[in-house]
């Protein structure tokens, strides 16, 4: 029998993983509809230590869609995101929580909920519980947190609201974790580097935008372990100016977003960028680097003033 497709973007976080393998089980279980998780690229490491320690299986890797699927879309609305053929499959539904990119069509009328929360999973447990499907198993409710708790970094992001909080709270129950101690393990396996060369650690987390005429690709590294990147920085900087030229990028950025600090060290290679970033971030720029005091989201904080300086 199909199933229905459900996966989320390309460059997959924690989120983007988690949310759909968790939308998938209740589809299944709670409203007999076949449904199969997928995950658009390679796992984080943060996502491979949460799915091995509630002994979830990974799921399947997904290059391309096709006009006989039927898909859910996960945790963005944006075409540049999404893995090929997402415009020829059927899309049933969306959930996301960023703002709206534009590019997507349907057909007809589709069920799409985006909410300004900082998470997905938050989305669906609070739809489990409105519609009183709130018995969920504890490695369901395992996911559910992690992934709130990767989005907000433990609720230090600025993205991190009311629901996020509550919701994390009554999952951790349900799990029986304090949510601190398992944010340090969540974090440690988050900040591991060993084995990854520098275009690896550049594409961990990244996405390319369109600010003001201009294609710009933004990487985060998440991490309590900045110096370990700091470590690869030639490296770095050089696979930037490679991966810009590759793609025929007008400018690339890497923030080592330091989750226990609150703050992120930024990476620039080249004149455009030093230019661009001091206007966004007023900062000093020094060996093409620079220490920027409460940064640590892409969504509210670096694209917002990426943007604002080159327009
Ligand atoms: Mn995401
Ligand atoms: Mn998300």
């Amino acid at each position: 029998m199909s199933h229905l497709k459900i996966f989320g973007h390309k460059s997959p976080d924690t989120d983007t993983v988690l949310s759909p393998i968790v939308y998938a089980w209740y589809l299944s279980e709670k409203k007999n509809t076949p449904a199969k998780a997928y995950a658009p690229g390679n796992l984080n490491r943060e996502t491979e230590f949460i799915l091995k320690k509630f002994k979830v299986e990974t799921p399947e890797k997904i290059e391309s869609v096709t006009e006989k699927d039927k898909i859910i879309i996960i945790d963005t609305t944006n075409p540049d995101e999404l893995i090929e053929g997402v415009d020829k499959a059927e899309i049933v539904e969306i959930i996301d929580h960023h703002k709206l990119a534009g590019g997507l069509s349907t057909p007809g009328p589709i069920s799409i909920t985006v909410r300004p929360v900082a998470c997905c999973a938050t989305i669906l447990w609070r739809q489990f519980k409105r519609e009183g499907n709130d018995d969920i198993p504890m490695e369901i409710a395992g996911l559910l947190l992690s992934a709130v708790l990767s989005d907000t970094l433990k609720f230090t992001s600025p993205t991190t609201t009311d629901e996020d909080k509550e919701a994390s709270e009554e999952l951790a129950k349900i799990v029986g974790v304090d949510i601190d101690q398992y944010c340090e393990e969540m974090f440690e396996a988050k900040s591991d580097l060993s084995g990854m060369n520098e275009k690896d650690v550049v594409l961990i987390d990244s996405k390319v935008f369109d600010l003001a005429g201009k294609k710009i690709r933004i990487s985060v590294l998440e991490t309590t372990k900045v110096e370990n990147a700091l470590l690869m920085k030639d490296g770095i900087l050089s696979a930037m100016c490679n991966i810009a030229k590759e793609e025929m990028l007008d400018g690339i950025f890497f923030y080592i977003v330091d989750i226990l600090k609150s703050e992120a060290t930024l990476l620039v290679p080249d004149k455009f960028e030093i230019e661009t970033a001091q206007k966004a971030h007023d900062c000093e720029i020094k060996d093409n680097q620079a220490k920027l005091p409460g940064v640590v989201s892409r969504k509210k904080q670096i694209v917002p003033n990426l943007e604002k300086a080159l327009s």
